[in-house]
């Protein structure tokens, strides 16, 4: 297979569009089939549930070639339940787990020209969502739905090395308590769209969210979640119910604690105890872990230890740990690699 010619650490983080994407649609309450197609636009009704009332969600995973060549996926099982999560949350229809995992191997099978080479930073981003597909004017759910998967070549999320970011403390809510922030519903991000733009404008990189019900404890960014070390070397990542579940963090918080033998924690984090952390980081499928170097709250600043030039050396040893495994250099637990065929 020959590869496209694409510079590959030159891509940004953009879509391109591929050769093939995975369509399947339910109708009279079961999904068809499904195809992959080289049919790249939606048609829909103009009244369709997902552009009245927002019926959508989505994941987010990627595909890389490994140090021996092999073309893998890291632990879509997790993706296709999470979906499941989010569908049910939105009562919307699962699109079964074991068929989710097939249509994303089938996806990046047909656009492997795509896959960038071992060594490039870059990947194959997957992005599979659904959506209600039929007229609805009456607030109610739709009856038919689309289930697409597309897959488009990114980046390296760092060119030129991690470096650490400045967030802010955001005086606008991402997610009710008992509302929908625990789902990777497209509405979430809908209305954090204003939130990040004015954090932009105002010369911050991210938003950190606290819970909307207090205001006190640290929840996450607009599409990552926070882990923290604390000086006494305990990786710490905020609980709560309004948090979209990272399945990055997972990972990372597994490696922390099966793998380099640390003390993890996943607890209330209150933001008052986070002048006292060593690191911060941002992790997401995206970046895998962004650092924080510098948190503003209304003016008054939280300067991590670790500083704004590089990683601090928890953070660094997390990173290259969890890459090491989704590249092939480290042995990876079982069930995380899924090999593309
Ligand atoms: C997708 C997402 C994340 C990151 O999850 P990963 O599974 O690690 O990619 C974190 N927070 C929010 C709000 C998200 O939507």
């Amino acid at each position: 297979m020959e590869k496209k010619d694409i510079d590959w650490s030159n891509l940004g983080f953009g879509y391109i569009q591929t050769d093939k994407r995975f369509v399947s649609n339910f109708k009279d309450g079961a999904w068809d089939e499904g195809t992959l197609t080289s049919d790249a636009n939606v048609v829909i009704s103009e009244c369709a549930c997902v552009l009245q009332y927002a019926q959508t969600c989505f994941e987010g995973l990627k595909a890389y070639t490994t140090e021996d060549g092999k073309i893998v996926c890291f632990r879509p099982d997790l993706n296709a339940s999470r979906m499941k999560d989010s569908c049910e949350r939105l009562e919307m229809p699962v699109f079964p787990e074991d068929r989710f995992i097939q249509a994303v191997n089938d996806v990046v099978k047909a656009n492997a020209a795509y896959v960038p080479p071992y060594g490039s930073g870059a990947t194959l981003y997957i992005r599979p969502y659904m959506f209600g597909s039929n007229a609805v004017i009456g607030v109610k759910p739709a009856d038919e739905y689309q289930f697409r998967i597309f897959a488009t070549p990114v980046g390296p999320y760092f060119k030129g090395g991690a470096k650490p970011i400045t967030i802010r403390v955001c005086d606008f809510d991402r997610a009710a308590p008992h509302g929908t922030g625990h789902i990777k519903a497209g509405l979430n991000y809908a209305m954090s769209l204003y939130a990040i733009m004015d954090a932009h404008r105002q010369g911050f990189d991210e938003n950190m969210y606290l819970d909307a019900g207090t205001r006190t404890k640290v929840e996450e960014t607009g599409g990552a979640n926070f882990i923290f070390v604390t000086k006494d070397g305990k990786i710490v990542t905020p609980k709560s119910d309004s948090i979209l579940p990272s399945i990055t963090r997972r990972s990372l918080m597994y490696v922390a604690e099966h793998i380099l033998g640390m003390e993890v924690e996943q607890r209330e984090v209150y933001f008052d105890e986070v002048k006292d952390m060593a690191e911060c980081g941002l992790c997401g499928t995206a970046a895998v872990i962004s650092p924080v170097g510098k948190i503003n709250d209304h003016g008054k600043e939280i300067c991590l230890p670790s500083g704004m030039e590089e990683m601090g050396p928890v953070t660094k040893k997390l990173y290259d740990t969890l890459t090491g495994i989704q590249m092939g250099r480290i042995e990876a637990p079982e069930g995380w690699i899924h090999v593309i065929r």
